[in-house]
């Protein structure tokens, strides 16, 4: 397929209408788990071709178009490769595609402990119950704020969590009025993140120190591990 042809095959458009057996899957790796409570855990991660957003500082611009087509069972069927009972379905954004909701309900129906990390700009609501679903807010810096959907942080239940990742000290208030306006520290666990190489951790952990709301300094682990794009694989 010529690369302007596979562009327009897997526009988040053609992602959304693809039919719910099968996925565009940019990568199925086995690796420790990155970005929430579960961070540093043996995990498989299932990674989605496709992204509605175009945060400044993505680093996974890689997933916006490249992957391959597989079929759900094919999707489960490579999960199972690797003994691991713990899988994170990721992109991209993973709910851009009708199937990524199926494939959840197949992963636990077949015992695996899964879990979804969401940009957040998309309805988390037909999500199985059994999923834990990790939801990123979108903060200025990141240039996507005004596509946050707001609804999602009523749906929230005991399984979820939240994760805001702060460029600069704008972000930082911005999320913290969030967190206050939505009650989320009394809800869900709630993760401010730094962006890799723009905020400081120890300027971070300085300001949650002193604003003394109940959120995690939580670092990008697979970044301090790996280095900016890879994944220890
Ligand atoms: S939502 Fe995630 S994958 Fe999409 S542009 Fe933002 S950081 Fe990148």
């Amino acid at each position: 397929m010529d690369p302007q042809t596979e562009v327009e095959t897997t526009s988040t458009t053609s992602l959304r209408k693809a039919d719910q057996g099968r996925l565009r899957i940019n990568e199925i790796f086995y690796s420790l788990q990155g970005e929430s409570t579960w961070a540093g855990r043996p995990c498989v991660l299932v990674r989605l071709t496709g992204c509605q957003m175009r945060c400044r500082w993505c680093d996974t611009e890689y997933a916006f178009y490249e992957g391959e087509w597989m079929s759900l069972d094919e999707v489960v069927s490579e999960v199972r490769r690797h003994d691991c009972e713990l899988v994170e379905v990721t992109g991209g954004e993973p709910l851009l595609q009708p199937g990524c909701l199926p494939l959840m309900e197949k992963l636990c129906d077949a015992g695996y402990t899964v879990l979804l990390e969401t940009g957040g700009g998309l309805d988390i609501g037909e999500v199985d119950a059994r999923v834990h679903r990790i939801l990123d807010v979108k903060c200025p810096g990141s240039g996507e704020a005004e596509a946050n959907r707001w609804e999602n942080l009523e749906l929230l239940g005991e399984r979820d969590e939240v994760k805001f990742v702060l460029a600069d000290r704008t972000d930082f208030d911005f999320a913290c009025e969030v967190v206050r306006r939505h009650r989320l520290v009394e809800r869900v666990p709630v993760h401010f993140s730094p962006v890799f190489g723009e905020l400081e951790p120890a300027e971070l952990a300085a300001w949650i120190r002193d604003e003394g709301l109940a959120v995690r300094l939580q670092l990008q682990l697979h970044k301090l591990l790996w280095g900016a794009t890879t994944h220890g694989v």
